[in-house]
């Protein structure tokens, strides 16, 4: 696990290729025009990439979570917002496989693999937030018909996603009352709210998605209506999210080892006080900690992802683990290296100052990092892990 053997090499080195010559050069031009770039995520699904740890049969990569976390990493050294749409897409068909009946993962899942469809996750609602549990978007079944009504908040692809994944109340309050539906952006009754205006993450739209009256068939309740679906979907959501964690994680550390390698090229050319400024010994022992706190980052990260694969008892508490440790780690070492630029590094030209803002979200979505404290604190407190 902790070094790349020959097939590993493969895969990461085409997704360092794909971004750099696909997504690198014109990530700042999409940051600045609002560029969601459908075309060039597509050509990413070309290549795997739009279902990596999705089955075969149904037109998956079959590839591991920790294929997954290597790839979503060399994408964000590209752009971190492009990245994490595509993570959150993967998340959603992965639900379908792991959850669906056979017949839905046929229907949906080649075209989502392909990204001819693209997807979006919807749990948030505005008076849900961390407490997903409460949320009010309701289901009711009308004979072979669910009829949705209720206002999803911040859905990244919102307006521009043809699948939208949401969970909505069947039963009771709490978790066990929710279902997960497959919703398609042409449902009457369907609508979104404006593209919301952001920090960072301008490569991708994020929007309300809000439901009056939308009529789905029975047959897109995932696992279906009459097959033990109805009440699975918070367990659907919160089994989503484990990879979904990481693959942020993912997309953290591949801006922050970007906005690294370029903060280290500054040093090492710029001069001050007769030398380059590399030679300082402080900033050497800046750059030594980032240097071991990337690596920290990608060694917990490997971790968590393998943790995952192989369904080890602890693999809830080391992706929220590796969720709080690597977005946090690595937005402060995106902020170090837009430090060491000086004032260049607060230029828009010179790429930095916009990893920072696209990874600042990484601490707040699929949990945010207090909740991730939460999940890892629950199981200290349960039953000892790290103890
Ligand atoms: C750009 C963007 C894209 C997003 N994309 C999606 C998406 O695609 N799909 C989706 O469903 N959601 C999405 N989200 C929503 C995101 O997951 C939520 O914003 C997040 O879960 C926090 O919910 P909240 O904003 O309602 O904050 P709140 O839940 O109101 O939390 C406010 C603060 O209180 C803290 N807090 C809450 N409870 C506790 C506690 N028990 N202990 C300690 N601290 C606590 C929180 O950590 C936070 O700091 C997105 C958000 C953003 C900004």
């Amino acid at each position: 696990m902790f070094t790349l053997d020959d097939d590993d090499k493969v895969i990461v080195d085409a997704a360092r290729d794909f971004s750099d010559k696909r997504i690198g050069p014109k990530a700042q031009e999409w940051d600045e025009t609002h560029h969601f770039p459908k075309d060039v995520l597509r050509e990413a699904a070309g290549m795997g990439m739009g279902a990596i740890y999705v089955s075969e049969e149904v037109g998956g990569s079959g590839m591991r979570r920790l294929d997954g976390v290597r790839i979503f990493e060399q994408l964000a050294r590209g752009c971190p917002s492009v990245a994490a749409y595509l993570s959150i897409h993967n998340m959603c068909v992965w639900m379908v496989d792991e959850f669906g009946t056979d017949e839905q993962r046929r229907q949906w899942i080649p075209e989502l693999a392909s990204l001819e469809k693209f997807a979006s996750y919807c749990l948030t609602e505005p008076g849900a937030g961390s407490d997903a549990a409460a949320l009010r978007t309701k289901a009711v079944r009308d004979g072979d018909h669910y009829v949705l009504s209720g206002t999803k908040q911040f859905i990244s692809g919102g307006g521009q996603s043809d699948v939208y994944l949401v969970m909505a109340r069947t039963g009771e309050a709490g978790p066990k009352g929710i279902s997960a539906f497959l919703v398609p952006a042409e449902s009457d009754g369907l609508s979104f709210g404006p593209d919301e205006r952001k920090m960072g993450w301008n490569a991708q739209p994020t929007a309300q998605v809000i439901m009056e009256g939308v009529r789905v068939p029975a047959a897109n309740l995932i696992g279906g209506a009459d097959t033990g679906g109805e009440g699975l979907g918070f367990t659907i959501a919160m089994r989503g999210l484990n990879g979904g964690r990481i693959n942020i994680a993912a997309c953290s550390l591949g801006g922050a080892q970007e906005a690294y390698s370029r903060a280290v090229a500054h040093v090492r050319d710029r001069e001050a006080f007769g030398g380059a400024l590399i030679d300082e010994p402080t900033i050497r022992f800046t750059l030594a900690e980032m240097a071991t706190e990337l690596e920290a980052s990608r060694l917990l990260l490997w971790r968590a992802a393998a943790a995952l694969d192989a369904k080890e008892p602890d693999h809830v508490e080391l992706c929220a683990m590796a969720k709080l440790f690597v977005t946090d780690r690595c937005f402060d070492i995106a902020d170090r290296s837009l430090q060491l630029f000086g004032g260049y590094g607060y230029l828009s030209e010179y790429g930095i100052e916009k990893i920072v803002r696209d990874l600042r979200v990484h601490r707040i979505l699929e949990g945010t990092n207090e909740i991730m404290r939460v999940v890892v604190g629950r199981a200290v407190a349960a039953r000892g892990l790290g103890a």
